[in-house]
């Protein structure tokens, strides 16, 4: 109806007229009745009567869809200010010569500096000395290639003098010439992250040293082994003759004797595993299975504590070179000391799939104790164990055995809420091929 409001009253307005008109000149005036001439006349200020009133409701519509734009336009500015401010990355835009035009308020968060000291100034200005020369050839190289976006990590100092990492997203866009033309863009606050990778590579980097104090230190270890075993056993029987005959007190004491020898044949066998097994046999086993099949084998002790061993497997199949007897026995130890970790039970989970390299990532995670820095960084000691009961072999067996299958074990692990090993092999086509490959060049 208001559509139509101008059109209504102009011509209500137009008849009136007429009305008045026709009073005027037939009543007063006492003209006689022309119906012609006052048809049209009355036709005429009728039709612009209408006209006019349809001007105004059209003018009228213009005027209130421009101010219902205007309004539009300030809230999507409105959102998109608040979007900027309230966003946790910097986001940035750039002129040509690579100036800050525009800066959110999370640079200020980020860098401490402020936007007013920072716009106009040129955004390599930001980056740490060192950093420049790298970061301005990734760059000329995507201008170069005319790439349209390109992600570059580098350093920053904060105007406190703090080192921090960023990693910046960049838009680039170029005129009609090809010319770079400026760049918009976000950076994110990744030190966190950096400083998680570096202590992660620091601390698999001791793992790997360990590893290879192990070969010697494994050989030493299982020649004494040997030795030691044998007279051992013949302590142990001529003990057992003795118990027969004893009286109740020495067989008491015999029992104490028995229980350490029984100690030291635990430690004496995982010692053994140490050096190389007599026979290990490398072939093709499909490790989905081998996994399960340890799975199985341990859920039922672990059930005794309160503790479930879950499997989640991405492929049924995931084929591995190496020798089964001996990666059960890595497998059994990480599962064992997840079970040790979790005195008031919970999960253990047991994942295995192709990883984004097409490696073979299988992993163990339970919900246990976790472990400390000073634990995680001598981790994979020989005797190094922080159980009344540990051998601190367990772990040192699993490198050794990982390292003879050219496998990669990492650990993350966080105080109180658990711990993770990964461990990471070549699937057996590629390794196969590598060695059809090097055998190839051989010939
Ligand atoms: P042991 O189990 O005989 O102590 P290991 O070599 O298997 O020897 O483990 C060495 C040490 O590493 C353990 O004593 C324990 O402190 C720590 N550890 C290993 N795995 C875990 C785990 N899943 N959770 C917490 N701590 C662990
Ligand atoms: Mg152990």
């Amino acid at each position: 109806m208001a559509k139509y409001k101008g059109r209504i009253l102009f011509v209500l307005a137009g008849a009136l007229l007429i009305i008045i008109w026709d009073f005027i000149y037939y009543f007063v005036l006492q003209y006689s009745f022309n119906l012609q001439v006052d048809l049209l006349f009355g036709t005429l200020i009728l039709f612009i009567g209408y006209y006019t009133g349809k001007n105004y409701d059209e003018s009228n519509e213009t005027v209130s869809a421009i101010s219902k734009s205007e309004e539009k336009i300030k809230r999507l500015n409105e959102e998109l200010h608040l979007v900027l401010q309230n966003i946790t990355e910097v986001v940035f835009h750039t002129n040509s010569k690579g100036e800050f035009q525009f800066l959110n308020h999370s640079w200020e968060e980020l860098t401490g500096y402020s936007i007013k000291e920072s716009i106009h100034k040129n955004a390599l200005h930001f980056i740490s000395l060192h950093e420049r020369h790298e970061f301005l050839r990734v760059l000329r190289r995507s201008i170069s290639e005319q790439k349209e976006k390109t992600k570059i990590d580098f350093s920053f100092q904060t105007r406190s003098g703090q080192f921090r990492w960023g990693e910046v997203n960049i838009k680039l866009n170029y005129d009609e010439n090809g010319e770079l033309a400026g760049t918009v863009g976000t950076i994110s606050d990744i030190t966190e992250r950096i400083h998680n990778e570096e202590e992660l590579l620091e601390m698999n980097e001791t793992l790997a040293i360990e590893s290879q104090k192990l070969s010697v230190a494994g050989q030493l270890a299982a020649g004494i082994a040997h030795e030691v075993r044998n007279p051992l056993t013949s302590i142990n029987g001529f003990l057992q003759l003795l118990r027969d005959d004893a009286d109740e007190k020495t067989r008491e004491y015999l029992e104490i004797v028995f229980s350490e020898i029984k100690r030291i044949e635990l430690v004496l066998s995982e010692l053994l595993i140490l050096a190389k097994p007599q026979s290990v046999t490398y072939k093709r086993i499909n490790i989905v299975e081998t996994l399960d099949h340890v799975a199985k084998l341990l859920n039922t002790n672990a059930i005794l504590y309160n503790i479930e061993i879950q499997t989640a497997f991405k492929q049924r199949d995931l084929y591995i070179r190496g020798d089964e007897n001996q990666l059960k026995q890595v497998f059994i130890n990480l599962v064992k000391n997840a079970i040790e970790a979790m005195p008031h039970g919970g999960n253990i989970m047991i994942e295995a799939g192709l990883n984004e390299y097409n490696k073979v990532e299988l992993s163990f995670k339970d919900e246990g104790i976790g472990m400390k820095k000073q634990i995680l960084d001598k981790l994979g000691e020989p005797f190094f164990t922080t159980k009344t009961k540990g051998t601190g072999l367990g772990l040192t067996i699993c490198l050794r055995i990982l390292r003879d299958h050219s496998a990669d074990i990492s650990v993350q692990s966080e105080q109180g809420e658990g711990t993770t090993f990964s461990i990471k092999f070549e699937a057996a086509h590629q390794q196969e091929r590598k060695k059809r490959e090097q055998t190839q060049k051989v010939w």
